[in-house]
Formats: structure tokens, C-alpha cells, sequence
């Protein structure tokens, strides 16, 4: 008896799954063969998810992340700039709660003459995602085909997109997998993940954020090195120069978390009104991308590409070759939430702690995200900080603001948010924002 070919698959996807969740290292055959497989649907995400989990649990040997990761990427094309003038550099986050550093970096970059192109993701899990934040834009259209995506890039320095169809495909399907199944936090997989994504873009240099505290999928700075120091050696096995950053998450990032109102936050940021933390994160990557291409650091020159408004019409063009409207940016109406809501402290003396990964899974439920990244999102959802850690507050002083347009969405954050910090009558020392 011959047996049918999806009995055969079957078959060996079992098998596959198995050997891993019996700790047995996978060949590359292996894994070529379930990315791919998944990839083309043939394999239906609850298989594909006992996979996923069963590498979550019991992790991948060098060998084994090295085939995933080369998997991933081969799933779609990989581009070539090397036809341009300027460097070819990106930056990628490991995920926080308000880190919209790539809205701002990326055309401060372009503005000085680098080629960014910027493949980027959804939120995951309790963090945020440029694409979601960048979606909230009327018109922005994040799946350019590619020809578009490398026009942008050579033309205006800058483009971010999605995964697509054409480019980490395979990316494109497990990510959503992995947030929807919360299985995020992992090495190998944030490894294919984000490395797949960053070969594809064919650039020369990368700026790794590997962000570390309670709002990070690294809650510990030694598990955040041992990223940093993975992702960095495989990028180094594809020829690109990579620099592991390592900064601060155990609160928001600037002022604001959410969608639109992020939008609005990376603009004041190019127009040289950014908060304070954001700003020196995102000078210090820069620092580092300068490093990286051999060019001397002037914080006085990129503080002029700001002020003379070279970097904020660099993200200008960019929107405007996406789609986007940028005469919405004007307009108090545009995504304004229809509810409002404040939190205020209930205690007097310094906040000591911020929940941040509560604050981020709030915010995925006033965004109507849910735990889903299919869902249709609110673009007006976001919080306001009026306070973070360190800062002394007295009794009704006003903490954060919360707002979205659905009631019911709005109906759940309260209780929650009120318990996201700690007020503490002793002084508290803040964290370092960066790792040096
Ligand atoms: N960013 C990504 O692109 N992928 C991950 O898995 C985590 C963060």
C-alpha cells in the first residue's frame, strides 16, 4: 500500500515535533521543512504552535537557531543596496511599552544621509509595534511592494514596512503566531525573527535596542547581554556590522504609549520637543550607528538636522510616499479619543516601581488589540505619564491619563492602571536608562 503524500507529512511533522519536545536537536532539514511548510499553509497554526511552543520550552542549540534563522529568511527574497552611495543601516528593538525610537531615528538618519530600510513588526504581546503606531496615520499603507519599499529607500533614505509576502514571509505568519500563543520571550525565536528581517533588508550595519526590565520579553540585563551577544554573532556570519544596545524598560519610554498619540510624540521629538529619556536613547543609538559606518559623532550636528527641520520632512516624505496624510498631523480632530480617563495617586512620596508590562497589556486591550495583532485596532488609544519612577507625588496628584473611542475597550483600564505603580515614602534612586 502506497500512502498518501499528507499522510507522509503528517506524519513527519509529528515526528518533528516530538524529537523536540523530547530536548533532541532538530537537523536543518528539519526546520527548513516546518518554516516552509507553515509558510505555504500547509501545516495549520495549532501543529505549527506545538512546534513553537516545544522550541519555547526546551530552546535550540547554535546550529539549530543558525538553520531557523536562515529558514526564516529564505522564505522570501533578501535585498541588495549595494548599487547605493550612503550606508545602509537599520535599527531594531527587542519590544517596549512606548518605544516609538524607530519614528524618530530612522528620518534623523535618512536627514544625515544614511539608507534605512526598515522592516518592522505589530505589538507583541504587551509591547508595541511600529507598524500598529505607523497604521494609525489615515492612508499609511505598511505592504509596499518591494519595488516601492527600495524607491523609497533610495530616494528618500527611508521606508518601513511590514513583513509581506514577498519579504519574511515566514516571519509574517509565526509572528502573529507566537503573540497570539504568548510565546514571545524566546532565544531562538526572537532570533529568527528579528535577524530574518534585518538580513532581508541587505544593510551593512545594525543598531540592536535590546531593551531589559519589567516591561521587556528580557526581564534580567545578563539575559538581555546573551541576546545581544546571539543576535550580533549571527548578523556577523551575514556580513553585517552589528552593535547590541542595551537600555532601560522598567517604565514607559517618553510620554505617551498608544498609537496615534506616539505618532504625535515622534513629531514633537523631530521638532526638537521630545522628552528627555526618549531623546537620550535615541542619541545614543545614533552614536552608535555613527560608530558603526566610521563617522566621527557631533551631537550639536544631529541637534541642527532637528532644529533646521531636515529630519521631521525626511519622516514627512516617508508618510507621503506610504499613502499617508500628512495634513492630518494638523487637525485636533483626527483620532481624537471620544473617552478620557485620569489616575490619580492615591499616596504621598516617590514612585518606586511602574508595572510596565501591565501598563502595556492595558494599553493592547484600550487599543481593542486584546492579545490579538488581527484585531482591528482604536488608533485614538493611548496613556498619557505625567509621572514615572523617581518622581514625587502627593495625594491626587495626577499620575497618567488613559483614553481611547470604545466604551468598552475604556470600561476595563481603570482598576487596573491604579495599581500599575507604587508610591514609597522613601527617596528611590532611578535606574540607568542606558547600559553602557
Ligand atoms: N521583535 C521582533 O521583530 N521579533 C521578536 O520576536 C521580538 C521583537
Amino acid at each position: 500500500m502506497t500512502l498518501h503524500p499528507n499522510i507522509i507529512k503528517l506524519t513527519k511533522v509529528n515526528s518533528i515535533i516530538k524529537k523536540k519536545k523530547s530536548q533532541q536537536a532538530l537537523l536543518s532539514e528539519e526546520i527548513n521543512f516546518m518554516v516552509d511548510e507553515y509558510t505555504s499553509e500547509n501545516i495549520m497554526d495549532d501543529i505549527m504552535s506545538d512546534w513553537i511552543k516545544a522550541i519555547y520550552d526546551n530552546g535550540m542549540n547554535k546550529d539549530e537557531i543558525l538553520s531557523y534563522t536562515k529558514a526564516m529568511l529564505f522564505s522570501g527574497i533578501t535585498l541588495d543596496f549595494s548599487y547605493l552611495d550612503g550606508y545602509v543601516i537599520d535599527k531594531h528593538s527587542t519590544g517596549g511599552v512606548g518605544d516609538k525610537v524607530s519614528l524618530i531615528l530612522g528620518p534623523i538618519l535618512a536627514a544625515c544621509g544614511y539608507h534605512v530600510p526598515m522592516i518592522a513588526g505589530r505589538g507583541l504581546e504587551y509591547t508595541g509595534g511600529t507598524i500598529d503606531k505607523l497604521e494609525s496615520i489615515p492612508g499609511y499603507n505598511a505592504f509596499l511592494s518591494i519595488e516601492n519599499f527600495k524607491k523609497n529607500v533610495e530616494k528618500i533614505g527611508i521606508s518601513i514596512m511590514s513583513q509581506t509576502d514577498d519579504i519574511c514571509p515566514a516571519d509574517k505568519k509565526i509572528y502573529e503566531l507566537r503573540d497570539r500563543t504568548k510565546m514571545v520571550a524566546s532565544f531562538p525565536l526572537i532570533c529568527g525573527s528579528i535577524m530574518s528581517k534585518k538580513i532581508a533588508e541587505g544593510i551593512e550595519g545594525l543598531i540592536l535596542d535590546i531593551k531589559v526590565g519589567n516591561g521587556a520579553f528580557m526581564k534580567e540585563i545578563s539575559d538581555g547581554k546573551k541576546l545581544g551577544t546571539l543576535l550580533k554573532s549571527v548578523g556577523e556570519l551575514y556580513g553585517i556590522k552589528v552593535y547590541p544596545c542595551y537600555t532601560n524598560m522598567d517604565q514607559p519610554l517618553g510620554d505617551y504609549a498608544g498609537l496615534w498619540c506616539e505618532v504625535l510624540e515622534s513629531i514633537e521629538c523631530l521638532k526638537g520637543n521630545g522628552p528627555e529619556d526618549l531623546m537620550n536613547v535615541i542619541y545614543y543609538l545614533i552614536e552608535k550607528a555613527f560608530y558603526l559606518s566610521g563617522i566621527n559623532f557631533n551631537l550639536d550636528e544631529i541637534k541642527g538636522i532637528i532644529n533646521d527641520g531636515s529630519a521631521l520632512n525626511k519622516f514627512f516624505d516617508m508618510v507621503i510616499a506610504h499613502g499617508g496624510l500628512i495634513k492630518t498631523f494638523e487637525d485636533s480632530k483626527i483620532n481624537a479619543p471620544l473617552y478620557k480617563e485620569k489616575i490619580f495617586s492615591i499616596d504621598t512620596g516617590f514612585i518606586s516601581f511602574m508595572d510596565t508590562e501591565l501598563i502595556g497589556l492595558v494599553l493592547s486591550d484600550l487599543c481593542g488589540r486584546h492579545g490579538n495583532s488581527t484585531n482591528a485596532l482604536d488608533p485614538s488609544a493611548g496613556i498619557k505619564f505625567h509621572k514615572k519612577n523617581g518622581n514625587y507625588v502627593d495625594k491626587d496628584d495626577l499620575v497618567m491619563e488613559y483614553f481611547c473611542s470604545n466604551k468598552s475597550n475604556f470600561d476595563n483600564c481603570k482598576y487596573r492602571l491604579q495599581k500599575s505603580f507604587h508610591v514609597q515614602s522613601e527617596y528611590v534612586f532611578k535606574k540607568e536608562l542606558i547600559y553602557k
